[in-house]
């Protein structure tokens, strides 16, 4: 006879009498407590935060499987032990304040710190301490949660070095083409300049100052020579700069080129809508030069709209022509200034007071030199639309 029925029978208890009833209620309530802890139980180690806790002492009183997999100890290696094996050396102070902490009833919100896998490799943590408190209210323990982020981390250090790809390489396009229109541009005043001096060192007489005047003339050359050179051998090291060309999803290239832009931010975000044709064929580019094409497109068509909160962005890709991936950039701005609307994509040609005027230059060179075109259209009912074709790649699987 089980002594549950057996206190039944008799109703009778240490010498205390309790009714049936009473009896009923607190098994139930047992029941129930049992229930509920095997419940949180089960929670806590199908959970996919590592849940750890530990005494005042710091000796680890129970370890999830989650805690298992980030950190590499079995339950039966960890129990018992001190946690000091997860801290990084120079971190170990870091327990002794949340114990301090917890000691004073605190709950040591959510942050961000590293911690020690068994292989000693390190691991990125967001991590958040409370205290355990006994039915008596004493604190006897800790329990921590412990949150992964070490991908999120690679993926934000990941970010940010694509975004300093991406700057590094306009600066290096802007660079570029200020070279060779520097070189263009001051190759025939220097041409003329060297024409003059050679002319007026054949005038020169036979005199001692004739002489004098004549040596410096033929410096005069020589540096006019020089100037020439480092010109020309500035424009062909940036010419030489090495580009890497793969078949790519256009889709894909003009999607990350806006994720990864520190300019396009949250409020212009809101103003670009895309619109992709499905299964558009491969194009051969070299990614991060098509996304500076986009970026510097974007870039201006958000600068023509920046006073306009209703302004819209449109960037479509489709296949207008065989052979050729058409992309284009429609803003709903004021249109082009009459000044520059005839030589746009010359260097130098800009309306703005800080504008360097040689984006769309740029964008014309690196269209071009992928075997595409570059050109703009009025929008309807305002603004302008800014298209680029690029030859689709001949090899149709992706790098
Ligand atoms: P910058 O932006 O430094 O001026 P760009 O070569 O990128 O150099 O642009 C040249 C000029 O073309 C701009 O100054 C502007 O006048 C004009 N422009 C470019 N895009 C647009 C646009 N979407 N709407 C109106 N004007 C534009």
């Amino acid at each position: 006879m089980s002594s549950v029925s057996a206190v039944r029978q008799q109703g009778v208890i240490d010498g205390l009498r309790v009714d049936n009833a009473d009896l009923s209620r607190v098994i139930a309530e047992n029941s129930r407590l049992q229930a509920d802890r095997l419940y949180l139980a089960s929670m806590v180690e199908t959970s996919n935060d590592a849940i750890i806790s530990m005494d005042m002492m710091g000796l680890v009183t129970s370890w999830n499987r989650a805690a298992w997999c980030l950190f590499g100890y079995e339950k039966s290696e960890i129990i018992g032990q001190p946690v000091p094996p997860l801290f990084p050396p120079d971190r170990l102070d870091e327990e002794d304040e949340i114990r301090s902490r917890i000691r004073n009833g605190e709950v040591v919100g959510q942050y961000e710190t590293v911690r020690l896998h068994k292989d000693g490799s390190e691991l990125q943590v967001s991590l958040m301490a409370s205290p355990i408190v006994s039915a008596e209210g004493e604190i006897i323990g800790i329990s921590k949660i412990i949150h992964d982020i070490s991908a999120q981390r690679h993926a934000q250090e990941e970010l940010r070095t694509l975004q300093a790809e991406l700057v590094h390489l306009s600066r290096w396009n802007m660079m570029g083409m200020m070279a060779s229109s520097l070189a263009h541009e001051l190759n025939q005043p220097l041409t003329a300049m060297l024409n003059y001096v050679r002319a007026a060192r054949r005038t020169m007489g036979t005199t001692a100052a004739d002489t004098r005047a004549g040596e410096f003339l033929d410096k005069a050359i020589t540096e006019t020579k020089l100037a020439g050179g480092i010109i020309r051998s500035l424009r062909e090291f940036i010419d030489k700069r090495e580009t890497t060309r793969k078949p790519e999803d256009i889709g894909n290239v003009l999607e990350d080129s806006l994720t990864l832009s520190l300019y396009v931010g949250a409020e212009g975000r809101d103003k670009i809508e895309t619109r992709f044709a499905p299964g558009l064929p491969l194009v051969m580019i070299d990614k991060v030069q098509i996304q500076q094409v986009l970026l510097n497109l974007v870039r201006n068509a958000l600068e023509a709209m920046k006073d306009m909160p209703d302004g819209r962005l449109v960037i479509a890709a489709g296949t207008d022509e065989p052979g050729f991936i058409a992309v284009s950039v429609s803003d709903t701005g004021p249109g082009l200034a009459p000044e520059v609307a005839g030589r746009l994509f010359q260097p130098f040609t800009t309306t703005k007071e800080t504008g360097m005027g040689v984006g769309l230059s740029i964008c014309q060179s690196i269209v071009e030199s992928h075997g595409g075109k570059i050109w703009s259209t009025p929008n309807t009912p305002q603004g302008v639309i800014f298209h680029f074709k690029l030859p689709v790649a001949e090899d149709q699987h992706a790098a």
